[in-house]
């Protein structure tokens, strides 16, 4: 089994059902078993003229292969209404894997670490909930570090 961390995010048709939802889902992967889930941060987009963001993290451990997972979480995407229009648009819902045990991916389809992950607090607060404060990324840098890096600024923390 590996410790998988995965982002999760949504800014359309009820951003905090949406997570409820994945959460669920995440529950019943194959050959996984569910770890936990953080708190609920809000947030503007980055990109003006779209609604706020719900974001969360969750942890799993698992036995699935790294694309296996992938595809089961783009499967749960498109069963909650996922579409792609636009680059980075509105979605009712955005699962990424940001760490999967210490390994470094760098597939077409997969990279891990997740490439944006240091410097979004709307991830790096929500692992901290999940992660120790030593764990260290594949740069050598510890969570800690990036934290301190990253100003707990523009987030809202909402109750699970
Ligand atoms: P960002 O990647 O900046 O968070 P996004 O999540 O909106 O943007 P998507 O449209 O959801 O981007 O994903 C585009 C592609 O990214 C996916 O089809 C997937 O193949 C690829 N991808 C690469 N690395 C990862 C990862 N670690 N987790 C999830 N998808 C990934
Ligand atoms: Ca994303
Ligand atoms: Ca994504």
């Amino acid at each position: 089994m590996e410790r998988i961390y995965i982002g999760m995010g949504s800014n359309l048709a009820d951003p905090a059902d949406q997570l409820r939802s994945a959460v669920q889902a995440l529950a019943q992967l194959p050959d996984s078993r569910f770890v936990g889930v953080s708190a609920f941060y809000q947030s503007d987009s980055l990109l003006p003229g779209q609604p706020r963001y719900t974001n969360a993290v969750a942890a799993i451990d698992s036995t699935l292969a790294p694309l296996d997972l992938l595809d089961a979480l783009q499967a749960i995407e498109l069963d909650q209404g996922r579409e792609r229009h636009e680059r980075w648009g509105p979605r009712t819902l955005d699962l990424d894997i940001l760490l999967f045990g210490d390994r470094l991916i760098d597939d077409a389809r997969l990279k891990v670490p997740h490439y944006h992950m240091h410097a979004r607090p709307f991830v790096l607060y929500p692992l901290a909930e999940l992660a120790p404060a030593s764990l260290q990324l594949a740069d050598g840098r510890t969570l800690s570090q990036l934290l301190a890096d990253c100003p707990f600024i523009g987030l809202e923390r909402i109750a699970p």
